[in-house]
């Protein structure tokens, strides 16, 4: 056995605290990220999937996503669809258009639709309120909208107008780096957004970047004990990508699959009722088929992309993005097939969160 092996008390006490729902301290996080003894990886990754099967049932939930405006006013330094990206032709559909790409995503079997932009102030707090009463008016959607920072009132009026949930990552609990790579942003605020959807009762998501330049394997369990400190609903992870349009293009380099899958694997274990999607940067180049590692490895939700396949190339935030050449229906039934190769069955009804007794 290799020095670096875990042993099996410390395995034991893992297992029976994660399945207690207690958390981890951070120096048991920072053995599990680098424990890399395949015995060892293959435990943790069995522990996984058992902490998701108990918490979590066996149903993966289907959320639609539609990248429906690729204009940002920020210049976040990893983005492929930043401000300052004058190689990008951008793009915004349309309310009826946005409205008619979620009326066919129900006969797929999706119950959420995921309304994502960048910062995109046209779609201000009156416009997107309409597009959100219009999706309830005309579906039984649960809508959850990723539109980045807006003050507390905007985010309680479209709660009133009938948002589900809301996704806003915090990136890295590092300050320092917070800092640094997001010129526009200030790091308290950004958690301000988090508490005050929380507070609001919105089912709040938030997550992290894995691998960003000047973070360390300490940060990354930090990001993870700070899911479960905020008391995410919904929790999404997903590797650095350099974007060759970004001023990080030759900084860093992204962080292997292996890597990426312990850190989803040891997220789980300490936000065991939390959703957590396999997102769709699991599967870009050269990983396709990471996303289904994911599933087996913590994950329970799935996020079929929607955009109009017209669409699709001009909303790439990292490079070699998966699904970027299929168009919806198509998306929809790959999702299927994927889910059915590991015996999961997908979910029926909105997959709301399973911590608020009112849903
Ligand atoms: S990460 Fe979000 S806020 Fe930052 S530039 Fe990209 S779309 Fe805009």
């Amino acid at each position: 056995m290799s020095e670096d092996s875990l042993s099996e008390i410390f395995k034991a006490e893992t297992e029976s605290k994660v399945l207690r729902n207690q958390s981890l301290s951070e120096d048991e996080i920072v053995s599990l990220l680098m424990s890399e003894e395949p015995r060892d990886v293959n435990w943790l990754y069995d522990l996984a999937d058992r902490v998701r099967a108990r918490f979590m049932g066996d149903a993966v939930f289907l959320r639609g996503i539609i990248e429906f405006s690729n204009y940002c006013r920020k210049n976040c330094f990893y983005c492929g669809i930043r401000r300052d990206n004058r190689r990008l032709k951008r793009y915004r559909m349309t309310v009826d258009e946005i409205v008619r790409t979620a009326i066919e995503m129900e006969p797929l079997g999706i119950t959420t639709v995921v309304l994502q932009s960048g910062e995109d102030m046209r779609f201000n707090r009156d416009l997107t309120g309409e597009l959100i009463r219009r999706i309830k008016a005309e579906t039984d959607l649960a809508v959850t909208l990723s539109l980045g920072e807006r003050n507390r009132e905007t985010y309680e009026y479209w709660r009133d107008c009938g948002t589900d949930r809301y996704l806003i990552r915090f990136e890295t609990s590092n300050r320092d780096v917070f800092r640094a790579l997001h010129p526009d942003d200030d790091y308290d605020k950004r958690l301000n957004c988090i508490r005050n959807l929380k507070d609001l009762g919105v089912q709040t998501g938030s997550g992290f970047m894995i691998g960003l330049p000047g973070t360390t394997i300490e940060d990354i369990a930090h990001d993870i004990l700070l899911c479960r400190e905020l008391n995410l609903d919904m929790i999404g992870i997903g590797p650095f990508i350099p974007h060759p349009d970004t001023p990080l293009s030759q900084v860093g380099k992204r962080p292997g699959l292996e890597f990426c899958l312990r850190v989803l694997a040891v997220t789980r274990l300490v936000n065991p009722d939390a959703h957590i999607p396999a997102t769709t940067a699991f599967d870009a180049h050269p990983h396709k088929g990471g996303r289904q590692l994911a599933l087996q490895r913590g994950a329970n939700v799935f996020m079929p992309n929607m955009t109009p396949q017209k669409y699709r190339q001009s909303y790439q935030l990292y490079p070699g993005k998966a699904c970027v050449d299929e168009g919806g229906a198509q998306c929809a039934y790959c999702t299927q097939w994927r889910i059915d190769i590991l015996g999961r069955t997908i979910g029926e009804g909105p997959g709301h969160t399973i911590k608020l007794q009112k849903f």
